[in-house]
């Protein structure tokens, strides 16, 4: 069985971790940030190193690892009874972050809407993710080269999965909106037909 699945898109800073966790707390929607699946790994274990070696320079873990990993986090979850696919709908955030995730994902997930966290502004998303780098301690976000690095990445390498899916599939949400009034437009679209932009 396919899990039903929104996918939250956008570059890093966009403001997908604060959209899925709001997401998820609420009940029938299950969060999983990819990102936190690497961070709660022993990062002194050698799965844990490679995670830290790609993220401290601002590039993609291999897919093989990835989809690995994630799909090990995700029958965890299903198991331990987290996770209904029966009753539930997915909420992924940084997964899949290249077309050929995409590609590997394809007979797990039914990608229902994709949720596009738009911000053209570069220099906005720098600023946002310095900021973080002092809030949350993340080693990722400390160094402007390689945040600038990661954007790059993004640019590259993630953008044309909103290709993959295709407009009919995808909301381009402005990002720099209040995340209060991005949250009521993603839960009005978890139901309804998709405009172009909102
Ligand atoms: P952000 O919230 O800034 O978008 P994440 O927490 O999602 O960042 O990801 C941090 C790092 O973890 C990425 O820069 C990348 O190295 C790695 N990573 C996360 N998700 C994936 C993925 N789907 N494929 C490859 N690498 C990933």
């Amino acid at each position: 069985m396919k899990f039903k699945t929104f996918l939250l898109f956008g570059a890093p800073g966009s403001g997908k971790g604060t959209q899925g966790k709001i997401m998820g707390a609420i009940p029938g929607f299950y969060h999983c940030a990819c990102g936190d699946v690497f961070r709660a790994l022993d990062l002194s274990s050698p799965l844990g190193k490679s995670f830290l070696d790609y993220s401290s320079r601002g590039v993609l873990v291999p897919d093989d690892l990835t989809i690995s990993l994630w799909s090990h986090q995700i029958e965890a979850m299903v198991t331990t009874g987290r996770f209904n696919p029966a009753t539930d709908h997915l909420v992924l955030d940084g997964i899949p972050r290249n077309v050929n995730q995409a590609r590997l994902l394809a007979d797990r997930l039914d990608v229902r809407r994709v949720f596009h966290l738009s911000c053209p502004n570069r220099e906005k998303l720098v600023e946002r993710l310095k900021r973080r780098a002092l809030k949350d301690n993340r080693l990722d976000d400390a160094n402007e080269e390689v945040i600038r690095c990661r954007l790059e990445t993004y640019a590259c390498e993630s953008k044309p999965v909103l290709e993959y899916y295709g407009e009919d599939q995808v909301l381009n949400i402005d990002s720099t909106q209040l995340p209060h009034h991005i949250t009521r437009l993603i839960l009005q679209y978890v139901d309804e037909g998709v405009p172009a932009f909102i």
